[in-house]
Parts: structure tokens; C-alpha cells; sequence
């Protein structure tokens, strides 16, 4: 039941879903929706989850290929810090959680799927939502949940994002 504690040591890519280079540094640019961009910054990009734990299991990508929080200049953790409380506003209003996890691995012993491209999750959760919900190998796929939680996270990580810049 380790899937309580670390819910982001989920891949976000699995085997049967390989791509050509790394999934990330392929994200940077290129086309928002389809990939479902919710915002881009100057150093970092948000986008959820293609094999969500839940629905708005959102990924909070740097631009660059490298794997560590201690590798990043302090640009890109001032503008990780701003990115991440807006992906908890915007998941705090758009789908009303009873908690929240944000978590990272640091390493692939540390469950990340792609350790060598850093990148944040975060995750609403509700009371129980561990009973029900069915897994799949180490995934969840709920694709029937993306597109609504892209239309309906969009707007507000847009509008928060702008009142905060
Ligand atoms: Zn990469």
C-alpha cells in the first residue's frame, strides 16, 4: 500500500507507450492541448498527467533535461515555488479536494518514472479515494477524465497565474 504514501512514484509513461527521446524535453514546445499544457513559464511547464493516480493529477515540468532540485539556479526554484501554490489554488477550486500531496523523486529508486528529467507532481485527494479506484499494472488510466479536467482547470490556472504576475 505504499501507493498511499507516494502516489507520484507513478510513471508517467509506460512501456507500451514508448516515444521517440525523453517525454519532457518533447512538451517544451509544441501544441498545448493536445498534450494538455495548462500553463507555461519561463522555466517551467505545468501539464497533467496522462496516467493520473487521480483526476487533476497535475506534473509541474523544468524546461531542461536534468534530474535534481540541487541542480536548478535559483531562478527556476523561485519560479517552481510561484507555479506550484498556483497548481494548488487551481486544484483547491476547480475540484474542491479534501487534501492535497505534492511530492517529487529524486532518482528512479525513488519510484521516478523519468528520473532524469525533473519534474513535480501534484495531486488532489479525497477521503477513501484509494477504495474504489482500479489500477492498472502501476498505472491509472482514466482517459475519460483528461479532457474534462483540462477544460476545467485551464481557465483558472490562467486566471491565477495572471493576477499573480
Ligand atoms: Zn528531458
Amino acid at each position: 500500500m505504499d501507493r498511499l504514501c507516494t502516489p507520484w512514484r507513478f510513471a508517467y509513461v509506460t512501456g507500451e507507450n514508448k516515444e521517440e527521446g525523453c517525454v519532457f524535453c518533447n512538451r517544451v514546445t509544441g501544441d498545448e492541448k493536445k498534450h494538455f499544457v495548462l500553463h507555461r513559464g519561463e522555466h517551467w511547464y505545468m501539464l497533467l498527467n496522462l496516467y493520473p493516480y487521480n483526476s487533476g493529477h497535475i506534473l509541474l515540468v523544468l524546461n531542461r533535461h536534468q534530474p535534481l532540485l540541487g541542480q536548478c539556479t535559483p531562478e527556476e526554484l523561485a519560479e517552481m515555488g510561484q507555479l506550484l501554490s498556483v497548481m494548488e489554488a487551481a486544484l483547491t477550486e476547480s475540484f474542491h479536494p479534501d487534501g492535497i500531496n505534492c511530492g517529487y523523486n529524486g532518482g528512479s529508486s525513488a519510484g521516478a518514472g523519468i528520473p532524469e528529467h525533473l519534474h513535480m507532481h501534484m495531486l488532489p485527494r479525497w477521503t477513501g479515494d484509494t477504495n474504489f479506484m482500479s489500477t492498472i499494472g502501476e498505472t491509472r488510466v482514466m482517459p475519460q477524465t483528461l479532457d474534462q479536467a483540462y477544460e476545467r482547470l485551464l481557465p483558472v490556472v490562467q486566471r491565477l497565474v495572471a493576477d499573480r504576475s
